[in-house]
């Protein structure tokens, strides 16, 4: 089957890689190309954060966990064209009392921490996949290549008429594509430090009117972050820097006085529930559409690009 896919962030390509690699003819069209997009900004832990309903979002997280781990151990093997994936002890850090995340089936195990910093009274720990984005787009890629699928940057104004199947996986571009404004973005500003001796667990810390995130990467440390709903400035904010590293050093004073290397703000797709389903057009072929992962794209990624390749599959 020739399979058009419509968008080359983390949820496109993943569909196009299964897609590819179960034998259809697939070619990727986007504006944006993969270093572009907003999946090159996320930090990008197995988290799954802003993205809805839960039965569904569960399932996926749980796929794309397994996967993930996968590809982490091809880092212990040396092997070349490695994903850019480690799997990394996270603490997550809560400011009430709070029962097992309602994720917990997710992921193989979780520990309650007895210990938790002033301003905190609870949390857990468990271990989770950490993607280094823009190493793990390029693997992507790469895998793509060898399956056959082509990526061609092309700003489109609807989804196109041709081929057998249409992959919608276009994030906040379905408020033009599918005529769809309820999907919304929510700003995030990242922070890219160097490596930081003693750093090397993923930290998690969520509060009413905030979020602080540690990501260390291997060779460097992705701090974050902004959770704004309906803002769409893509522009750095000294301010959100400041913020961003007064909490965040609080928490983790080793990181004080290390040099920001760069700043990155990137758009959520968010939507009150991720759209996964087929839509048959009249006189075009069928879409199956793949947005709305809010700020969770990566950590769904393998879950939603396998039912997605099932509902090709089945057409
Ligand atoms: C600061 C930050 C931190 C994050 N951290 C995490 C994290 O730790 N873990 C996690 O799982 N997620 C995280 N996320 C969320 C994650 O980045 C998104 O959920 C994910 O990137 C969505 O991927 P996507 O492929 O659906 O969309 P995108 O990456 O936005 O890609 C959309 C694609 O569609 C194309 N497109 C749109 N309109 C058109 C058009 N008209 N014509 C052609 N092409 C079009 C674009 O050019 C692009 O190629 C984070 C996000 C931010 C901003």
């Amino acid at each position: 089957m020739r399979v058009l896919v419509v968008g080359a962030g983390v949820t496109g390509l993943t569909c196009a890689v299964v897609a590819a690699e179960r034998g259809h003819h697939v070619d990727v069209l986007a504006r944006d190309l993969p270093q572009e997009t907003t999946s090159a900004v996320a930090a990008a832990c197995w988290y799954p954060y802003l993205a809805y309903p839960a039965e569904r979002v569960l399932g996926w997280a749980r796929r794309s966990y397994e996967v993930f781990t996968e590809l982490a151990s091809y880092a212990s093997t040396g092997a070349d064209g490695q994903p850019g994936v480690a799997v990394r002890t996270v603490r997550e850090l809560t400011p009430e009392p709070a029962a097992d995340p309602w994720w917990r089936g997710a992921v193989p195990s979780l520990q309650r921490l007895d210990v938790v910093p002033d301003g905190y009274t609870d949390g857990w720990t468990f271990a989770a996949p950490v993607a280094h984005m823009p190493r793990y787009l390029t693997y992507l890629e790469r895998r793509l290549a060898d399956a056959g699928a082509t990526v061609t940057r092309m700003a489109l104004a609807t989804l196109p008429p041709g081929a057998d199947a249409v992959v919608n996986a276009s994030g906040l571009g379905s408020r033009l594509l599918s005529d769809d404004g309820s999907t919304t973005p929510v700003r995030g500003q990242v922070l890219r430090l160097p490596p930081i001796e003693g750093v090397d667990d993923v930290l998690l810390a969520d509060r009413v009117d905030t979020v602080t995130y540690v990501v260390p990467r291997g060779d460097d440390v992705v701090v974050g972050g902004t959770s704004e709903a309906g803002v769409w400035d893509l522009g750095a904010r000294a301010v959100d820097t400041e913020a961003i590293l007064a909490r965040a050093s609080a928490l983790v004073p080793a990181l004080r006085g290390a040099p920001v290397l760069g700043v990155r703000v990137g758009l959520r797709p968010a939507r009150p529930s991720v759209r996964l389903e087929v839509e048959r057009r009249d006189g075009a072929s069928p879409v199956v559409h793949c947005y709305g992962h809010g700020g969770a794209g990566v950590t769904l990624s393998w879950g939603c690009a396998e039912e997605v390749a099932d509902l090709l599959d089945a057409l």
